[in-house]
């Protein structure tokens, strides 16, 4: 799977339960772009809705987390940043998610947070609540 971005905007960690879900870890590390700003060079990332608000996309033939997106107008579509080819182009600027952040995660101290409250959808599969 690959894809170009023109910009990366809003580089980030979220702690949410959602990404910690999607991406089998502790949060997820994304960075943004608008939705005209991202081109999937082969064929589109398959999606699944995590939430009511978010669709998480990843390659069909890796696994890998490539990010999300929603459906509203603006939305941007985010991807993960280490499935970039130079994630140290994407430095983390804030954090999302707060109140769902693992106690012994020490990491991004220093960068500004806020709690986010969306609900993650279950999967049949692979949720353990
Ligand atoms: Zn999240």
């Amino acid at each position: 799977m690959r894809y170009e971005m023109d910009v990366l905007e809003q580089s980030h960690v979220c702690h949410c339960r959602m990404c910690q879900k999607a991406t089998g870890g502790l949060f997820a590390a994304l960075v943004g772009a608008k939705k005209d700003q991202i081109r999937w060079t082969a064929a589109p990332p398959e999606e699944f809705w995590s939430s009511n608000l978010a669709k998480r996309a990843f390659c069909s033939a890796c696994g890998t987390p490539l990010g999300f997106t929603c459906d509203l107008p603006d939305a941007r579509q985010y991807v993960t940043i280490g499935s970039l080819d130079h994630p140290e182009d994407a430095p983390i600027s804030h954090q999302y998610g707060l109140e769902s952040k693992i106690p012994f995660v020490e990491f991004c101290e220093s960068i500004p947070g806020e709690r986010t409250g969306a609900r993650p959808r279950q999967c049949p599969t692979s949720s353990r609540t």
